[in-house]
């Protein structure tokens, strides 16, 4: 039979006995008769706590040497995984990023995977290995570690099920699959069967973070299914796929809350031709992903520029803005880190009208303010303070009925 990629995340590993159950559950497939390949992320908490350590000992560490750090947290899993296998009397080999031949871009801390080498992985398989991989890590073209964005083990394993065609990807999580919404925030959120590729990437991309954005933009180019799925117990998650869905054509699928945002504003600037392309394009040579951009009405030749980017990214938004202002003849700049972008999420929206009033609506009636809008074909977001996050994401998921 074939290969079998599985990715088990933190609290999958966070101690012994979880690191020892997951084992079992490993080897009760391989018995099965399937190849096994696995990755798996740091134990939960370690990540923030090595993020923690390097904010110890400097102000601005470099990306490079985060990036050296934060890999370690992989190898803590990888090693102890191997081992347990091992004592259950199975037989298993870790590997990090640089032993496979993951190789990524050179952008540090948010690298993409543009090369994976296979060979490695098949000659451990053909051994009876099962064979572990570190999860979230790359190598560059300096053979220097890169990392792949939090959350990023997720991507490593659909990668690696895209080039050995595997027959199947299960990423292991702490919850049993793709909900109506966060089940933290929602508890009557509901599982979701199946979802395509298209919704999925749409909800990773405003913030649910139960899959990284970009596993889904690799399952979607190479057509892997994406079982999620628990590792705490035998439910059935949620398929993540291509073609027909059989309850395709909902008007909204899912809520979606992203607090780790940041709003900048640069006031006052000159409101003429290339002044916003300047910004922008400055902000991208940092390396900084702006997300939302609104403008004011100009008055009196000058206008403010508002706009979103991820909370890690709001210091060096802010200095870079705040590095323009006398080229740009700007008053000043404002950041305030206070914000959240709740969104919903479907593909019926393409075809209902109305769905924005009643979203806005909905959100008028808890008196939640609304600080920018942004659409795509089948989203609406909104900037709200962040101190309402909870009842915003409870309100839509009952005003759209998900819960039904
Ligand atoms: P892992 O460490 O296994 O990668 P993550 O913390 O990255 O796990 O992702 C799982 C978490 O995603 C869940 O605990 C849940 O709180 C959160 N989450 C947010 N939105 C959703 C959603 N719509 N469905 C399921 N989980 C969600
Ligand atoms: N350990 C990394 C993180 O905490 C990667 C992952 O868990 O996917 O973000
Ligand atoms: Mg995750």
């Amino acid at each position: 039979m074939g290969i079998i990629v599985q990715k088990y995340g933190g609290t999958s590993v966070a101690d012994a006995q979880r690191v020892r159950n997951v084992a079992e559950r490993i080897l009760y497939t391989q018995s099965k008769g399937h190849q096994m390949v696995i990755v798996v992320s740091a134990p939960a908490g370690k990540t923030d706590e090595l993020l923690a350590l390097a904010r110890g000992v400097a102000k601005k560490p470099s990306s490079r040497e985060i990036d050296m750090l934060l890999a370690t947290g992989e190898q803590i899993s990888i090693a102890l995984l191997a081992m347990a296998i091992n004592d259950l009397g199975g037989k298993a080999i870790s590997l990090t990023a640089a032993q496979v031949g993951i190789k990524t871009d050179d952008i540090h801390q948010k690298a993409k995977i543009t090369e994976i080498s296979s060979r490695r992985i098949e000659e451990e398989l053909s051994k009876g290995q099962v064979v572990i991989v570190a999860g979230f890590q790359g190598i560059n073209s300096q053979n220097d570690i890169t990392t792949l964005g939090r959350g990023g083990s997720d991507t490593t394993a659909v990668a690696l099920a895209a080039s050995l065609k595997a027959d199947l990807c299960e990423i292991y999580t702490d919850v049993d699959g793709v909900y109506t919404a966060d089940p933290r925030l929602v508890p009557n959120a509901k599982k979701l069967k199946e979802i395509s590729y298209d919704e999925m990437l749409e909800m990773a991309s405003l913030g649910t973070k139960v899959l990284h954005l970009r596993s889904v933009e690799l399952g979607k180019k190479y057509n892997v299914p994406i079982h999620v799925r628990s590792s705490f117990n035998e439910n059935p998650g949620t398929i993540v796929k291509g073609g027909a869905l059989m309850e395709q054509g909902r008007v909204v699928v899912g809520v979606a809350h992203d607090n780790k945002i940041s709003k900048l504003t640069i006031s006052k600037v000159d409101d003429k031709p290339g002044v916003a392309a300047k910004i922008f394009a400055r902000l991208a040579q940092s390396d900084i992903n702006v997300d939302m951009i609104v403008q004011s009405a100009s008055k009196e030749g000058l206008a403010d520029i508002s706009f979103t980017v991820n909370k890690e990214d709001a210091l060096k938004a802010e200095e870079v803005a705040t590095s323009m202002i006398e080229e740009l003849v700007a008053q000043s700049v404002e950041r305030d880190d206070n914000k959240a972008k709740i969104s919903i999420v479907g593909t019926g929206m393409l075809t209902n009208p109305g769905v924005a009033a009643k979203m806005f609506s909905a959100l008028a009636n808890k008196k939640i303010n609304i600080e920018m809008i942004s659409t795509s074909d089948i989203s609406i977001s909104t900037v709200i303070p962040a101190s309402d996050v909870e009842i915003a994401v409870q309100t839509l998921h009952s005003v759209f009925e998900l819960d039904k």
